[in-house]
């Protein structure tokens, strides 16, 4: 029997109607370093009809390519809406990229029209000559446009984008399209080989934009005031934005003050109750906190995830500060959200605390297993240890360009995650490395960020990153570089010695090298490969301890 429901299909333009008009009161507060900016969320839909009409007008037909250059701030939302909603697909460029990579996602992704904002313009500026697709660009902001037009040459047309959307009209007949169909298209930071496009549909973005609202997901609301600090441009900033037009949530966007301070003042400012970003982040935030009494009292929890959540960031912003930090993890194939370290209930105490170690349970949406060696699927009993594999409608099946699943990412259906970790029965993930980064001990394995995790419980570590460095008697051994707290000083022999009090001795580093700070990914994550690149090169001094 055919079920006798409506077929109405998940499209972002219904998101985008529902939020300006149910929840058109609700607010996006974009940050300029002086008063915020304000938009409500009726003027949003507004703005979005009208980009859309201009965009239409620029030429944008079909599933064109319209990238976006920009920090998070209301111009940024008005396009995650306008952009699909008028059936086009949306590119979030990462900004902090190397110009080649850039080069090679625009064009590969034949990215039409780039929107970006004016602060960003010099950056766009230097790469702008080799985007061989691009036709049009749209500056958001003041700025020196006849200076752009000279460098951008006869093929690309520079416009302001107040001027691009003045006097259009405030309603636009958003088409009905196939909700399996590309919404947005984001490219992974991947380290090795080219970036991969993971394409999102409008349907897997209403899925994950659910279970984002979902009580076990972040809990959205319309009383939220959520502080997006994770980029648009990375994984769709986990979902806050489409979410948030769903549950009515107000969007608080920090633009490019992403500092520690402003951060800290647009917590107490703005009176946001969720926030969601990296752990480097939270660590740099929590040092300001701890020196510059805020009120964070609206907080009811902040979100970490993209990297493992140290439990001793858990711990102390929650004794010093009285903020929860729930754990999640997700990857740019999974839309992000994969899943969140929310406990079961009726535990308390310890165990509560190691549930919420885990990188969290999974969702209905989210299927899991962990695949040993050979390729054998391990119980789900919370000790076997292989790389994590997911399934779902929120989970890529393949790459953009690829015809069919390639084999090094995908099995039977799965999605490879690349992560090594263990699926406890109750559905939560314990990831104990990346598979490139796990250290092959004399045929042991040791989890870097075991050893990271127990090296920043230590006051005087401030940022530690663990990686495997070539060794000739076990093949590889830890290298641990750390950076110490302000004014604080520890010897490698005293943290060799406290990481005895938690960790088998044979896993201890001997190699120590104390940074000036951790290099950071693209998406503000530990680059394990330019620390293992500079040890290589004889850059680091590493002191050895025998
Ligand atoms: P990206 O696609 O850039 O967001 O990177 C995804 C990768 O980030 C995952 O495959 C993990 O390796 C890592 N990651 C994300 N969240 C966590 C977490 N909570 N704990 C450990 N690693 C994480």
């Amino acid at each position: 029997m055919r079920s006798t429901m409506m077929d109405t299909p998940l499209l972002i333009s219904r998101l985008l109607e529902h939020g300006a008009t149910v929840h058109g009161s609700a607010e996006v507060v974009t940050a300029t370093g002086a008063e915020p900016r304000r938009m409500t969320y009726a003027q949003v839909g507004r703005d979005a009809a009208r980009l859309a009409h201009a965009l239409r007008d620029l030429g944008v037909t079909g599933d064109q390519r319209v990238a976006t250059f920009m920090w998070n701030n209301a111009e940024h939302l008005v396009a995650y809406f306008a952009v699909p909603g008028m059936g086009a697909v949306l590119h979030t460029l990462n900004i902090r990229l190397f110009p080649d990579q850039l080069t090679y996602i625009a064009n590969h992704a034949e990215d039409h029209v780039v929107l970006v904002d004016h602060t960003l313009l010099p950056l766009l500026a230097k790469v702008l000559p080799q985007l061989t697709t691009v036709r049009h660009v749209v500056v958001n902001g003041p700025a020196d446009l006849a200076a752009l037009r000279h460098s951008a040459g006869d093929r690309v047309t520079v416009h302001a984008w107040e001027e691009l959307l003045a006097g259009r009209p405030e309603t636009y007949d958003w088409p009905e399209l196939d909700e399996r169909d590309a919404a947005a298209l984001c490219y992974t930071s991947g380290t090795t080989g080219n970036p991969k496009g993971v394409a999102y549909s409008h349907r897997s973005l209403w899925l994950h934009a659910l279970q984002v609202c979902m009580p076990e997901g972040f809990g959205l609301g319309a009383t939220d005031r959520t502080l997006a600090v994770v980029p648009m441009f990375h994984a769709m900033s986990w979902g806050l934005p489409y979410a948030s037009f769903m549950a009515g949530s107000s969007l608080i966007m920090p633009d490019r003050f992403l500092q520690a301070e402003p951060l800290a003042a647009m917590i107490a400012g703005e009176r946001a109750t969720i926030a969601g970003a990296v752990p480097t982040i939270w660590t740099d935030l929590l040092t300001y906190l701890d020196a510059h009494p805020t009120d964070t009292s609206s907080l009811r929890e902040v979100i970490v995830g993209g990297s493992a959540c140290p439990p001793a960031l858990m711990h102390a912003f929650l004794e010093r500060h009285d903020i929860r930090v729930i754990h999640a993890w997700g990857m740019t194939e999974t839309s992000p959200l994969g899943s969140v370290a929310r406990p079961p209930a009726g535990v308390d105490g310890e165990q509560e605390w190691r549930y919420r170690y885990t990188q969290g349970r999974v969702p209905a949406g989210v299927a899991a297993r962990i695949v040993g060696a050979s390729g054998e699927v391990l119980p789900a009993d919370g000790a076997s240890v292989g790389e994590l594999e997911v399934r779902g409608p929120w989970v890529t099946g393949r790459y953009l360009g690829e015809e069919t699943p390639g084999e090094e990412k995908f099995r039977d259906g799965w999605l490879r995650t690349g992560d090594v970790g263990a699926l406890s029965a109750d559905g939560f993930i314990t990831l104990t490395d990346r598979a490139k980064d796990v250290i092959k001990s004399g045929g042991e394995w040791i989890s870097s960020v075991e050893l990271e995790n127990a090296l920043m419980a230590h006051p005087a570590v401030l940022e530690a990153c663990v990686v495997g460095v070539p060794d000739e008697r076990w093949g590889e051994r830890p290298l641990a570089t750390v950076v110490l707290q302000e004014g604080a000083s520890a010897t490698p022999a005293q943290l060799h010695e406290f990481l005895a009090g938690t960790l088998a001795r044979w896993q201890l580093p001997e190699r120590w090298a104390f940074i000036e700070a951790v290099p950071k990914t693209s998406v503000g994550k530990f680059d394990k490969k330019v620390v293992r690149q500079r040890y290589a090169e004889g850059d680091l001094r590493a002191e050895q301890l025998t």
